[in-house]
């Protein structure tokens, strides 16, 4: 017979740009098929999991190295995933390797445990030169003897630490102990059923006589026929059921084994299906949900995308529902994506009341072999059939076969998109790619629209349903302005507050309803200050100011984690006179026990309070069970909540959203004073929000006032043309890092001069951004901003040609990295 030379092109999970190409062993010939894991060797000592990505029989004009090992007898990504991930490494201009390592579980990648040594028989010599960050990882090994990739990533300070670690293999300085052990453990439970022996009905009499006088046993036995329905249709029967049952115990049930009776099996169990409430009717819909439904439905007749635009309140969960009821019902599988899901539990409650353990959940924050378990039952449908995959962004990297619909709730939210490492992608945006691709359909819901995706709705490139009136006919909320500055001259300020929302305040506990308090993440941080001079301790490693944490006592880097006890006198002037400045939402919960009384019960939400597994989930449940009389959050406090007595919600500062530099900033404004003026009010009865500001006649605010999105849209969209920004023009944010700034300096310049060549007035800057240094690493943007209708190809090839380019130019910019961020958000 003859055999076939084959060869597989490979991904491998590392930053490289390319497919890596491995010769087939012939006794795995069967065996290689594209979206299976297999072992290969990389570099000199490594040992990887790859995926292979074609299956060929052309020669490579270089020699090729042979397969260790396969890891799968059948694929665990299938086809349409590797055309997705295709899509995204072209569109957000990243490597296949990077985008393998955020669609798949950690398990899957074996290779992220391995222990790194120092290479014994490696010589120091000149012609090998270290840079920092090795010289860091090669002191590390000779002082701990092993490092797995972790504790390297801990060390230097990075997430991707293989590029390093593969260049330090390649100059002999580390080996790999070769050691690749299968993480993902699945977890199982018993099962008993008829012993092999028995295999006719008839011999179940004999059996039972021989058990004559073993009472318990012949119970127990008995008891399994039944469970199992025997003589209908076979049902699996688990141990620990069939002994509670009978209330026996392991031992007797062993003896069941050992004459050969029954038989004990395993089985995988997930480890998500725990649902123990009722299944609730779902509710019937208004008239307005259902007329909203049918649009919804005659849109995907001709369009695949569908906006629909709710006001708060409008009820578009009632109508994801019956949606996505009869999808499930032609037995395909819906996503429904979150932008958090940590901030969403309550939705997730909600849809498991309808769903139940037909609802699988998945996120980053689970852990790997629940990860695992979910992506093993949508490839297979072997464990548990989901009808829903509810999940944050990284969902839509799951296995899907039969996708028929796609919910992307809160459609507006910037974590869709991820921003650091790459891939950059936007969830929302791959999503559209991804339901092409099984001819499904998208709705985005949204009760403030992005402003793209609105346009795309006028343009006619979605559908758009509107939703104007919320359920129960309940009035939007009255949306009032508290001027701080005018409340200033008339003394009427008490810290933070205006009297207009103290008393408001008063007035609403006096009847016995609650309050939502909105502080902007942005500029609230407080921060330690010399009363003198104005000094601001700041961070040795980024150049911004460290913030104060109470409960801590410490200042702290939001970007690198640098901390510090406040100082005692000021670093500049000397002088002992330093004092807090800013305030966080500790600080507003202090001054209002001093308003409003100790007796208020106030509770913050913000990362402080929410950092342990549960905390949200209990903080939201003692503000719906009212043992809380004022939440004061962050931005959290925005999100998809649902209260039935919050009857006014404060604003507190909104000048710091709609003043820093960012085209995008009067958008957010508009939907971060959006979205939490909609929790005020809803069920019952209409609710209050007192906005505080400087700048009460700022058209943004107006239109907040005035619950007017689409003066808001067309007013936006005027300055976006004017200044070509998108939805007509895209872009594209290049960052040049190094840690000389004058290497930073230098190289910026000489890049964005050769884009220019090119691109033209498309180029902007170089320039430093609001943090010029993170971590000691320099930052310098170059933003290319380029028409909708020009060739993105044409671009995004133009810039990664100038980035090869410039490795070339100088020997000094060979360790310049530039970060690449498409459609920044
Ligand atoms: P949105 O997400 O559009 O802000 P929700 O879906 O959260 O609105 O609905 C607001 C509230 O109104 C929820 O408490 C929901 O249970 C209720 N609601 C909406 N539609 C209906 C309906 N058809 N029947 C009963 N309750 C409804
Ligand atoms: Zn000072
Ligand atoms: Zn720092």
């Amino acid at each position: 017979m003859e055999r076939k030379t084959l060869f597989v092109d490979t991904i491998v999970p590392l930053a490289v740009p390319n497919l890596y190409t491995y010769r087939v062993p012939y006794q795995l010939n069967d065996f290689v098929k594209p979206g299976v894991r297999i072992i290969v060797p990389f570099g000199r000592n490594k040992l990887h999991t790859a995926i292979i990505r074609t299956v060929h029989e052309n020669v490579p004009t270089y020699t090729t190295k042979l397969i260790d090992y396969i890891l799968d007898d059948t694929p665990i990504v299938t086809d349409i995933q590797l055309k997705l991930w295709d899509w995204i490494a072209t569109y957000y201009m990243c490597t296949l390797g990077e985008v393998m390592i955020a669609a798949l579980p950690s398990s899957f990648k074996l290779a992220s445990e391995t222990k790194i040594l120092l290479n014994e028989h490696f010589q120091d010599n000149e012609n090998i030169r270290l840079d920092d960050n090795e010289y860091i990882i090669s002191e590390a090994l000779s002082v701990r003897g092993t490092l797995d990739l972790s504790e390297i990533a801990e060390i230097i300070d990075r997430k991707t630490v293989y590029p390093i670690v593969k260049r330090l293999i390649d100059k002999g300085v580390i080996v790999v102990e070769e050691e690749i052990k299968a993480v993902y453990k699945p977890k199982k439970e018993k099962y008993v059923t008829l012993s092999d022996s028995i295999t006719k009905e008839e011999q179940l009499e004999a059996v039972f006589d021989s058990l004559k006088r073993a009472v318990k046993q012949q119970e127990i036995l008995l008891q399994y026929l039944q469970m199992s329905s025997f003589f209908g249709e076979k049902k699996e029967v688990k141990k620990v059921d069939l002994l509670k049952k009978v209330d026996a115990s392991s031992s007797i049930i062993k003896s069941l084994y050992d004459k050969n009776i029954l038989a004990e099996y395993e089985l995988e169990i997930g480890r998500l299906q725990n649902y123990k409430g009722e299944i609730q009717e779902v509710k019937q819909l208004t008239e307005s949900q259902s007329i909203a439904l049918n649009e919804i439905e005659e849109s995907f007749e001709t369009k695949s995308v569908c906006l629909l635009h709710g006001v708060t309140g409008s009820g578009k969960t009632e109508v994801y529902v019956e949606l996505m009821n009869k999808y499930i019902k032609k037995g395909e599988t819906v996503l429904f994506l979150l932008p958090e899901i940590a901030l969403t539990t309550q939705i997730i409650n909600r849809l498991r009341k309808y769903y139940g353990d037909r609802i699988g959940v998945y996120h980053s924050k689970f852990s790997p072999h629940e990860r695992v378990e979910i992506w093993n039952a949508v490839l297979k449908d072997k464990l548990h059939k989901y009808d829903i995959i509810l999940g944050a962004r990284s969902a839509v990297f799951l296995p899907f076969k039969k996708l028929g619909l796609i919910i992307v709730d809160e459609e507006h939210e910037t974590s869709f998109k991820q921003h650091d490492p790459a891939p950059r992608y936007n969830a929302r945006d791959t999503s559209v790619m991804l339901a092409r691709a099984f001819k499904a359909k998208v709705l985005l819901g949204s009760a403030t629209p992005g402003i793209e995706t609105m346009w795309n709705a006028r343009e006619g490139n979605f559908g758009l349903v509107e939703m104007k009136t919320r359920y129960g006919g309940i009035q939007m909320p009255e949306i009032q302005c508290a001027d701080i500055a005018k409340a200033k001259k008339k003394k009427e300020m008490f810290g933070i507050f205006s009297s207009f929302l103290l008393e408001e305040m008063k007035a609403v506990l006096k009847r016995g309803e609650q309050i939502i308090l909105f502080q902007n993440r942005r500029g609230y941080a407080p921060k330690w200050m010399c009363e003198d001079c104005g000094w601001i301790p700041m961070c040795t490693q980024c150049d911004v100011s460290l913030t104060y944490h109470k409960y801590t006592r410490l200042l702290s880097c939001h970007y690198c984690g640098y901390t510090l006890t406040p100082p005692s006198k000021c670093g500049a002037c000397g002088s002992s006179d330093i004092k807090m400045v800013g305030f966080g939402t500790e600080k507003i919960e202090e001054e209002l026990s001093i308003h409003l009384g100790s007796k208020v019960k106030i509770q913050r939400m913000d990362l402080d309070t929410t950092r342990s597994k549960h905390a949200y989930q209990n903080i939201i449940s003692d503000f719906e069970q009212r043992k809380i009389d004022i939440l004061v959050g962050t931005q959290m406090v925005t999100k998809g909540l649902d209260f039935d007595n919050v009857s006014l919600v404060g604003v507190l500062n909104a000048d710091d959203m709609l003043f820093y530099p960012d085209f995008r900033a009067f958008e957010r404004a508009y939907q971060l004073m959006t979205q939490v003026s909609g929790r005020s009010g809803r069920k019952k009865k209409r609710g209050n929000v007192i906005v505080q500001t400087h700048t009460p006649d700022h058209w943004i605010i107006q239109k907040v006032m005035q619950n007017d999105y689409d003066g808001m849209y067309e007013q936006e969209l005027y300055e976006r043309k004017n200044y070509q920004y998108p939805p007509f023009f895209r872009i594209i944010r290049l960052t040049v890092r190094h840690r000389d700034k004058p290497v930073v300096d230098e190289a910026s310049n000489v890049f964005a001069k050769a884009l220019k060549e090119k691109l033209g007035n498309r180029v902007l800057g170089p320039e430093y951004g609001a943090i010029p240094r993170i971590k000691n690493v320099y930052n310098k943007q170059i933003t290319i901003k380029y028409e909708r209708k020009a060739s993105a190809k044409q671009v995004k090839d133009h810039i990664l040609e100038k980035i090869a380019e410039l490795r070339q130019i100088n020997s000094k910019y060979k360790s310049v990295r530039v970060k690449i961020d498409v459609d920044p958000m």
